[in-house]
């Protein structure tokens, strides 16, 4: 009542207030007749003003009961000449003649033609109660993208513009529409601004584009983290290798050995994890375990939370896998049911499946009924019904195919119950403005406006999106509850893929670790690590001098600290050494340090962290290598890993605009940092 009256609102004013004076006079004067109201002026009040009133029955099979009309004003309770409701009269195969129809016309650039198949489109779509036709959708984005290739903005304009009535729900057509309008004219800004919102409005409702986003996103922190923990791992080993090579000369067995025959060993013992086939977490941690007491306790709490990180990698899969899980899924598959364009192929299949859930079975109930095929739309919302769908949101939809049929009274019984048991503020809503709509024919006023206000007030949007004063057809004058998105959402846990997931990744880490060791082995090595560091903090080691990074060892030079014997010789025992044998140590020191300085910036270059992390700033630098891992791997994974069906033509071109600079700048200053700052 309230929406498109502001064109004709103090003509609409002055009808009710007549319209309240002839009920309160009526109901005096012949309370038995009341009906006798003529209630059509409220009719009127909605209808346009050159409808034809007459033109209703006979030629309406599906019409209300109440719309029987009765030309002659008998003395009968029902006078009242209502508009009858319209049958369902699209078809899918008539939106798919419409869309080639378009396509003709506009091959022969025949554009009144195009433009009135386009009508036909919409209008079927809105007939059909579509609310998304991406197929259609994607195609009029791809022609507005030729037009503005071709320097034909107007053109690119109406195809984009049809891109978004055809698909709200579409984010590439909001976003064509505003390239479209940027094309057109940069300075308006608004123009442009309301689209991109409204794009991103849609790829938040939309799962297959939320959830592909939410999936890269994931996807590549994960992958960052994988590489950053390996990455973090080996640099802390390397920087480490010579210091605790010397520490392994000196073990019994190898005490024996020559240095070279030491060296194979080691690397015998390093890659033994890998040879056993117990995967690169094995081999990781017995790289961990040799560098172990070499290393401060920061480096050993990163390469503890790196390894820690790659134990529970699996879990965080999975877990991932599962919030985005949806291509292929039931959910998915119901999704499309309920918001989808088809020729009725995704009901077909779903109806073969047996053990249905309830969403599904109301899903396809649904479908039927905006079809027009009522008797099938009772059968399937009796089966879901038997299955446990929601009562109040079974009860509105049930209780509207039962108005459709003319079956008014039971239509009104279900709407009230569902009123009376719904939880949720849209079922309210829908139960609230049908009756609403029902009391208007009945000529019951007041209840009308209560009912049609309080629908109003619990779900605005929701009224408005599916609500529809002035329309007739069947999908259009009462609405239906559609399946809740959340009950939507929880088909898709029932999906496979994140066990699949996490056990491939599980696979990929662990080898042929027994999957039931899977994590407590690695957690408990951990621990291991940590009881073994308190237990050999007083044990002397060797570390790297100072000054010529040779290994300092105790036990071959006799005396502990932060210099090798030779350097302790040359720069403090002063005096005692060659002046010849002292430049050519002091040479060796420069040789070092250019060794460790360049090594650094090698490193920084490479992989922008990794300086850091080789200068003793792990921390930092694993976060560099963190956050650069992150974007690369969102630019790796361009196409995303569950592409949705209509690739998007923008993804990348925003991946590149988001992660280029972010990642240009951070890179930036890591490598400037290892040119800049000096050594202390
Ligand atoms: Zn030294
Ligand atoms: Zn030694």
């Amino acid at each position: 009542m309230a929406t498109g009256s502001s064109r004709n609102g103090p003509v609409l004013a002055s009808l009710s207030v007549r319209r309240a004076a002839l009920i309160v006079i009526l109901c005096l004067v012949a309370p038995a007749g009341w009906a006798q109201v003529p209630a059509p002026s409220l009719v009127d009040g909605d209808l346009p003003p050159e409808e034809p009133r007459a033109a209703a029955p006979a030629a309406r099979p599906a019409e209300a009961a109440p719309a029987k009309a009765s030309p002659a004003p008998a003395p009968a309770p029902e006078p009242v000449q209502l508009r009858a409701i319209e049958p369902v009269r699209s078809t899918w195969e008539g939106v798919l003649e419409a869309w080639r129809e378009r396509r003709r016309a506009i091959r022969e650039q025949d554009l009144p033609g195009a433009r009135a198949a386009a009508a036909r489109l919409l209008d079927a779509r809105k007939d059909l109660a579509i609310d998304d036709m991406p197929d259609f959708a994607a195609s009029e984005v791809r022609d507005a993208e030729r037009a503005l290739a071709a320097r034909l903005p107007a053109d690119a304009a109406e195809h984009a513009e049809l891109a978004v009535r055809l698909a709200p729900d579409l984010a590439d057509a909001w976003l064509e529409l505003a390239r479209v309008r940027f094309a057109r004219d940069p300075s308006m800004v608004g123009d442009v601004a309301t689209p991109l919102w409204a794009a991103v409005r849609a790829g938040a409702r939309e799962p297959h584009t939320s959830r592909a986003f939410v999936a890269d996103v994931l996807a590549a922190a994960l992958a960052a983290l994988a590489a950053t923990a390996a990455a973090v791992l080996a640099l802390l080993f390397l920087r480490r290798a010579r210091v605790l090579f010397h520490d392994f000369t000196h073990l019994p067995v190898v005490r024996s050995l020559v240095p070279l025959q030491a060296f194979f060993l080691l690397l015998v013992l390093l890659g033994l994890p890998l040879a056993l086939g117990l995967g690169p977490w094995a081999f990781l941690a017995g790289a961990t375990l040799l560098a172990w007491f070499h290393l401060p306790w920061r480096e050993r709490l990163l390469a503890t939370v790196a390894l820690a990180a790659l134990t529970l990698l699996p879990l965080a899969t999975g877990a991932a896998a599962r919030v985005t899980a949806w291509t292929g899924s039931l959910a998915e598959e119901v999704f499309e049911l309920e918001h989808g364009a088809d020729g009725g192929e995704r009901a077909a299949r779903l109806e073969a499946r047996a053990d249905l859930p309830a969403p599904a079975l109301a899903a396809i109930g649904r479908f039927h009924k905006r079809r027009g095929d009522l008797a099938a739309a009772e059968r399937w919302y009796d089966l879901a019904g038997k299955a446990g769908a929601p009562a109040a949101e079974l009860l509105v939809n049930v209780g509207n195919v039962a108005f459709l049929r003319g079956d008014v009274e039971h239509a009104k019984a279900a709407w009230l119950d569902a009123a009376d048991r719904a939880s949720s503020p849209v079922t309210l809503a829908a139960a609230s403005y049908n009756l609403s709509k029902l009391y208007l024919r009945q000529s019951q006023l007041e209840q009308s406006q209560q009912a049609r206000r309080r629908a109003e007030l619990l779900a605005p949007g929701f009224i408005a999106r599916h609500g529809s004063d002035d329309d007739f057809r069947a999908n259009r004058w009462i609405v239906d509850v559609p399946v809740g998105e959340a009950s939507i959402e929880r088909l898709a846990a029932g999906d496979p893929t994140p066990a699949m997931a996490r056990e491939a990744v599980r696979a990929r880490l662990a080898g042929r670790v027994p999957p039931r060791l899977w994590p407590w082995a690695p957690l408990a090595f951990l621990l291991l690590l940590w009881v073994a560091a308190l237990l050999a903090r007083r044990a002397r080691r060797t570390v790297a001098c100072e000054r010529c990074g040779r290994p300092a060892c105790p036990r071959c030079e006799a005396q502990a600290g932060p210099l090798c014997g030779q350097c302790v010789h040359v720069f403090q025992r002063k005096g005692l050494v060659e002046p010849r044998d002292r430049e050519r140590k002091e040479a060796q020191v420069r040789r070092h340090e250019a060794a460790v300085r360049w090594t650094e910036r090698v490193l920084a270059l490479l992989s922008g962290g990794g300086g850091h992390v080789w200068r003793g700033q792990a921390v930092r630098g694993a976060l560099v290598l963190l956050g650069l891992g992150f974007l690369g791997f969102v630019l790796l994974f361009w196409r995303g890993l569950v592409p949705p069906p209509h690739p998007s033509p923008f993804v990348f071109a925003g991946k590149l605009a988001v992660t280029l600079p972010l990642g240009l700048a951070l890179y930036g200053l890591a490598v400037r940092d290892a040119w800049r700052r000096p050594r202390d």
